[in-house]
């Protein structure tokens, strides 16, 4: 390729467009430089991804069909967050590990069948594990990772900083709006691409209860039968109380009806939560869809044909994706920035 200047928008400030920017920022493609951008309508505390405690687990993402792809986005993940824990820098970005356990009603024997072996000491509890927690008769314990975005979100930012990549504040209504200064546009707008471009996503609206419980150190997630799931997740700075999944339910206020749902329901886990001091509730919009969208379009605009990547629909599980998908992203770019300078050649 020569020696120019590429030009590549990102459209999204969560946990997905900040670490596809970061990857597409450290592409090495020879002589040529890129320039990257994000833009978006919300960032830091606005963002679904902010809501996130931010357990490195899969939980309402992918079909059967993408499994080995939402495997191989986990493991790089994992191992992303996992050397980040190690390194100095654990503290500043949030990383923490986490032990703890996923408590089931009925038996699942395909319960987390492909992340197992992603996991550390993945095995089943003991009877006498299971009886700190009844009416659970199921139940796994294992040892995962943690990046909690109230402090990851600023460290990638900052990252981003240092790499001169420019953030603009905004909402864009088409992506047409971008063709002109860029050379791609990469979509990552969660749960916003059901309004942009994408009917196929929708929200799957979730509220946490924030608050000090320095002495619980082992997270708990529990699924009933009937589909309800309570958890417990000790973040560095917070343990972060949960949860409803809503499906199609767009609204962002907190609901007393669920405060009291999840209160209630981790009291039951762990009762010693009733001395907790609750420091906030927060709602956020999962990206649901039936497969993560991570491919690139060819789109048609008035100055000519556009090339656009698409990384959003990550469910309840962008934490848990985005390095994997961020670097998968970048590649696409550059795949299509191939493409580009080929044609101009033509
Ligand atoms: C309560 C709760 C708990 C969760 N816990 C976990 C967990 O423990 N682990 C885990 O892995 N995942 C968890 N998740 C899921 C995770 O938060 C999401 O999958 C993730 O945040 C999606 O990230 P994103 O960057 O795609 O979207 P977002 O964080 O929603 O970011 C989207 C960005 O796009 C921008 N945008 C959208 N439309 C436009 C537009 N038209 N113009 C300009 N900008 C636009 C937005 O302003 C925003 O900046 C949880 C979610 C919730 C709600």
């Amino acid at each position: 390729m020569s020696n120019r200047k590429w030009k590549i928008c990102v459209i999204g400030g969560g946990v997905v467009g900040l670490a596809s920017a970061l990857s597409i920022r450290d592409l090495n493609i020879g002589t040529e430089t890129v320039d990257v951008t994000v833009i978006a309508e919300q960032f830091g505390r606005d963002v679904t991804s902010s809501v996130a405690a931010g357990l490195l687990e899969p939980y309402s993402v992918g079909s059967p069909e993408q499994l080995p792809l939402i495997k191989k986005w986990a493991m790089s993940t994992w191992d992303h967050i996992n050397r980040l824990n190690c390194s100095e820098e654990g503290r500043k970005a949030g990383t923490s590990l986490s032990f703890g356990y996923n408590l089931l009603e009925e038996p699942d024997p395909d319960y987390m069948v492909g992340f197992r072996e992603i996991f550390f000491n993945f095995q089943d509890m003991s009877e006498r594990e299971l009886a700190m927690f009844p009416p659970y008769r199921y139940g796994y314990r294992f040892t995962t990772l943690m990046a909690n975005p109230a402090r990851y979100l600023p460290w990638l930012t900052e990252k981003l900083q240092e790499k001169n990549v420019t953030f603009i504040k905004r909402r864009v209504e088409r992506f047409e709006e971008l063709a002109e200064e860029y050379d791609v546009i990469v979509n990552c707008t969660g749960v916003g691409a059901a309004k942009f471009n994408d009917a196929r996503v929708q929200p799957g609206r979730g509220q946490v209860t924030k608050v000090h419980a320095q002495w619980i150190k082992h997270h708990v997630v529990a699924e009933k039968a009937n589909g309800e799931v309570s958890y417990i997740l000790p973040c560095p700075d917070f343990v972060a109380l949960g949860g409803v999944v809503q499906k199609g339910n767009w609204n962002r206020d907190v609901c007393p009806d669920d405060k009291k749902q999840i209160w209630e329901g981790c009291c039951q886990l762990i009762p010693s939560l009733r001395d907790a001091k609750i420091i906030e509730d927060r709602v956020g919009l999962r990206p649901l869809r039936d497969e993560v969208r991570l491919e690139s379009e060819q789109i048609t605009t008035p100055i000519g044909k556009k090339w656009v990547v698409h990384n959003y629909g990550h469910g309840g599980a962008g934490v848990t994706l985005h390095w994997g998908c961020g670097k998968e992203a970048a590649k696409l770019v550059k795949d299509c920035l191939e493409r580009v300078a080929l044609q101009s050649k033509l």
